[in-house]
């Protein structure tokens, strides 16, 4: 018997790709996986009836820990996201991101090693809508105009901004104990308080709070998200542990993946109390799926973190060490990574990548 077992959810898109490369590599480190392979996304409605089948979660609680392949969710119509509904099923309350300068990946900045932390589980990312038009948009817009909260135009679509106490200390804590926990001196917590007072201003009511538990022992400030944009661009070196609601993170993510060399490279892990769900920030680029190009760093770089998870540092270490060489030797780049580092080689597969990682780690 395997020494883990995880639920390998390969989503669609490129995570068919990066799902095969990753599972390849985790294999190669000397892990002892059994992978439970099960799926979600548009293609299992015709089966299940539903894009994340009870059966996909059922094997993730069973397993307590999965990795994930990007899902796609149509844009402006059809199903809500399989990643709103399965971080909100499975209670997985924080999302890890860590944004971390790799040498040659064509990074913006050199020694940027931050981690961005996000409310998970509501905000306007909760998918909380009303249609314009509809009957309950109208009652919307009538209670508000009732309440004196302000007009609303009569054709609009209206979304729900909820943020509570409960939640933004979770995630508050989180990030503290994630700070200590991992050596590190500072907490950002970013908002926009100024204008949204009782959503974004009790988030930083309780940041503070939350802050104060911890005063002594991690420094505590906070910024507002658009001078937080600026920041990062002008320096990303400034910010340690960085804890958002759920939209702003989810923005600051790409930004900070960007910074360091793009989507390509950025990792990712859902936690909750009682499972953990890794996955890379982005998406199943649906431009590039198919044609072996996509580049599998980002879920590779997932899974040394579910791997860290698991117990099994060694394994994480081997993999990230041979990310590290071969990004240094600098002569198997994917495609978007020959783009941000000028490269004029042939750019590598996702497959070939994968091999290049697999070499380092056994030769
Ligand atoms: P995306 O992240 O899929 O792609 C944005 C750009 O980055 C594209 O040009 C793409 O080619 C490039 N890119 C992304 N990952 C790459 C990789 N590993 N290697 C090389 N290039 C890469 O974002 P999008 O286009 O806005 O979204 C596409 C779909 O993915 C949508 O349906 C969206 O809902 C979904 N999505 C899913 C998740 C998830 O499952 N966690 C996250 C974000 C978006």
């Amino acid at each position: 018997m395997a020494q883990h077992t995880v639920a390998l959810i390969p989503g669609d898109g490129i995570g068919l790709e990066t799902s095969t490369a990753m599972r390849r590599v985790v294999e190669a480190s000397g892990a002892d996986i059994e992978w439970e392979v099960v799926e979600a996304g548009a293609h299992t409605i015709d089966e299940c009836g539903t894009p994340l089948p009870e059966s996909t979660i059922e094997a993730v609680r069973r397993n307590k820990v999965a990795i994930k392949g990007p899902v796609s969710t149509p844009v402006g119509k059809g199903f809500r996201s399989v990643n709103v509904a399965l971080r909100q099923r499975l209670d997985l309350y924080a999302c890890l991101r860590p944004v971390l300068s790799l040498p040659g990946a064509g990074g913006r900045y050199e020694g940027v090693d931050l981690v961005i932390v996000r409310e998970n589980s509501e905000d306007l990312y909760a998918g909380i809508e009303f249609e314009e038009g509809s009957a309950e948009t109208a009652e919307l817009i009538s209670f508000c105009e009732r309440a004196g909260a302000g007009a609303i135009r009569p054709d609009s679509g209206i979304s729900i901004k909820p943020v509570s106490v409960t939640a933004t200390r979770n995630i508050v804590r989180y990030a503290f104990d994630y700070a200590v926990k991992h050596g590190r001196s500072k907490v950002t917590a970013v908002h926009k308080a100024n204008i949204m007072k009782h959503t974004d201003g009790l988030f930083l009511r309780v940041a503070r709070e939350v802050a104060e538990e911890y005063a002594g022992r991690i420094g505590f400030e906070d910024r507002i998200i658009d001078a937080f944009c600026m920041n990062m661009v002008i320096d990303p070196t400034q910010f340690d542990v960085v804890v958002f609601p759920n939209l702003y993170g989810d923005i600051a993510s790409d930004l900070g993946a960007g910074l360091v060399g793009g989507l390509g490279i950025a990792p990712g892990a859902n936690i909750g109390s009682e499972c953990a769900v890794f996955e890379a920030v982005h998406g199943s680029a649906p431009d590039i799926a198919g044609k072996n190009i996509a580049n599998p760093t980002a879920e590779i770089l997932s899974a040394a973190m579910m791997l860290d998870h698991l117990g099994e540092p060694a394994c994480a270490a081997r993999i990230r060490d041979a990310v590290r060489a071969v990004y240094g030797a600098g002569r198997v780049l994917t495609a978007d990574i020959r783009r941000t580092t000028g490269s004029t080689r042939a750019a590598a597969g996702c497959s070939e990548f994968a091999d290049a990682l697999i070499a380092e780690m056994t030769a």
